[in-house]
């Protein structure tokens, strides 16, 4: 009877042990998700912030020089113009905003290439750029607009140039002007910001060739990342960002793109593993911990679990031994009692019979006398031995009712097979005893199917009776009770 409940707290206390092991997880998986996620935008923000303020430095520079080129270019084509002196021409063309510290002189070509004027000096030597990218990209196309070359070698610096076409009134061909904006405009930009070791700056053209990049290599200036097909930093979406291995080096980063209206993309890059330094200290402590609780309640259930088991397996014991009559391993009385109570209750509702034997040793006195107490606990046993080899249906209980007297209880059986059985222990003890110390049992057998208002302890008074009905006939026998109180008919 304990193990199934035993079963069922071992279980019970194992399944909220794991519900709650499973909700501690859960919470605290979300939390640290919650964390990252709470890292990682702050560093996009930071990311964010840093990219609008080097892409409006560079807007406002390039728009401020372009203006410059607008200037020359507009007013070179004016026909007047042929007739003012050099020094004129310079105050016309050249305002002093192109003269900042990282802008390079503004130099006119016409439409061979030849240099015509130059900012710088009023004797220009002779030069042709009718080769140069930035010459002929305007010569073939009326409509470039603003053109910013690859990075290269100008005028002894790095730079790029920033070029313009020049148009005839008929928007004819005339010429190009251009300018450049020195290396040391980027290096100087990019040094004066708080930086960490791994983070990038990388200034793009729209067609992906790479103008500027910190940390500064000359390897990668001028290289075309749409090479890269895996990596394409110009599809990324104005303030639109990307998370993995960058173009340049694999390092793992989250990357922030901003491009203004000129032709120039800034990307800011941060390593992952910069964005994720603290919060990965403190989700492996925090792991570490819960990985720690864990094993305490995993090893508190399983030792609650086996206590509740042994404490379970003591008691059946207990109840066993409470239960058992000590000499002759039958249940005794009480349980006797007990289990005729709920049998009688149980054929009640089911409407079924119930059987009972009364068995008692016969002149077991004059046995004790001649052979001795011991000698007839000894026969007590094998009595009992023969009862439970002819009992052996779950229900049934074979109890010692009292001194050499014994009670058989056998739910579900109707008197005439209960008749059978009473005649089988009656038999198996005459046979088991035999020779000179013959001892044997009478026994009186009694049964009904219980109705409403009937008590049990009727059916062992017509037991009873049937017993002593057999000992009255000469012992060694079955007698099955007459009594007119109890519905005997099977
Ligand atoms: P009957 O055939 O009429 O039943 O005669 P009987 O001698 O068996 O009946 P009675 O009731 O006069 O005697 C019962 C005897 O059973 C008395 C007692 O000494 C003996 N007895 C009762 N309990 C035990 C026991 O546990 N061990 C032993 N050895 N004898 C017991
Ligand atoms: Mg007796
Ligand atoms: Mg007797």
């Amino acid at each position: 009877m304990g193990r199934p409940s035993w079963r069922l707290s071992a279980k019970l206390l194992i399944a909220s042990s794991l519900v709650t092991v499973m909700g501690f997880s859960a919470i605290c998986a979300s939390v640290m998700l919650d964390m990252r996620r709470g890292e990682e935008q702050l560093a996009r923000q930071s990311l964010e912030n840093l990219a609008s303020g080097i892409d409006a430095d560079i807007s406002r520079n390039i728009e401020l020089y372009d203006l410059s080129l607008r200037n020359v270019a507009n007013n070179v084509g004016v026909p007047e113009i042929k007739d003012v002196s050099k020094p004129v021409l310079h105050l016309i063309l050249f305002d002093h905003a192109a003269t900042a510290k990282h802008f390079g002189a503004i130099q006119v070509f016409d439409a061979d290439g030849r240099l015509t004027v130059d900012a710088s000096t009023l004797d220009p030597p002779p030069e042709n750029r009718s080769d140069e990218e930035y010459f002929t990209v305007h010569r073939d196309n009326p409509n470039v607009g603003l053109f910013i070359s690859r990075p290269m070698l100008h005028r002894g610096r790095y730079a790029i140039v920033l070029s313009r076409r020049i148009n005839g009134p008929d928007g004819h061909f005339m010429g190009v002007v251009a300018g450049s904006i020195r290396f040391s405009y980027f290096h100087e930009l990019f040094g004066g910001l708080s930086l960490d070791e791994g983070d990038t700056i990388t200034v793009l053209r729209r067609d992906r060739t790479v103008v500027m990049r910190r940390p500064f290599d000359l390897d990668v200036i001028g290289r075309n990342l749409g090479e890269r097909r895996d990596w394409n930093p110009a599809n990324l979406k104005d303030g639109s960002s990307y998370e993995g291995a960058g173009p340049i080096d694999r390092t793992p980063r989250l990357y922030v793109r901003r491009a203004g209206d000129h032709p120039l993309i800034v990307i800011v890059g941060k390593p992952l593993d910069a964005i994720f330094k603290i919060w990965r200290t403190q989700a492996s402590r925090i792991g570490a911990i819960m990985l720690a609780l864990i094993v305490f309640v995993v090893a508190v259930t399983l030792f609650l679990a086996r206590e509740i088991k042994r404490r379970a397996e003591a008691e059946a014991k207990l109840e066993e031994l409470a239960t058992t009559d000590a000499l002759t391993g039958l249940r005794n009385r009480r349980k006797f009692d007990a289990t005729i109570e709920s049998e009688w209750r149980r054929a009640m509702r089911h409407k079924t019979p119930v059987s009972l034997l009364m068995i008692d040793a016969d002149h077991f006195k004059a046995y004790n006398d001649t052979h001795g107490h011991q000698a007839g606990d000894q026969v007590l046993v094998g009595i009992a031995i023969c009862i439970s080899d002819s009992v052996k249906r779950a229900p049934d209980c074979a109890a010692r009712y009292g001194g050499e007297e014994f009670a058989v209880l056998l739910p579900g059986l109707s008197p005439s097979e209960a008749m059978r059985v009473a005649e089988a222990i009656r038999t198996k003890v005459l046979s088991w005893s035999g020779g000179e110390s013959a001892s044997t049992v009478s026994i009186g057998v009694a049964g009904t199917t219980p109705v409403l208002g009937m008590d049990w302890s009727a059916l062992v008074h017509a037991a009873d009776k049937a017993l002593y009905a057999a000992k009255a006939s000469g012992r060694n026998c079955c007698i099955l009770a007459t009594v007119p109180t109890l519905s005997l008919a099977a």
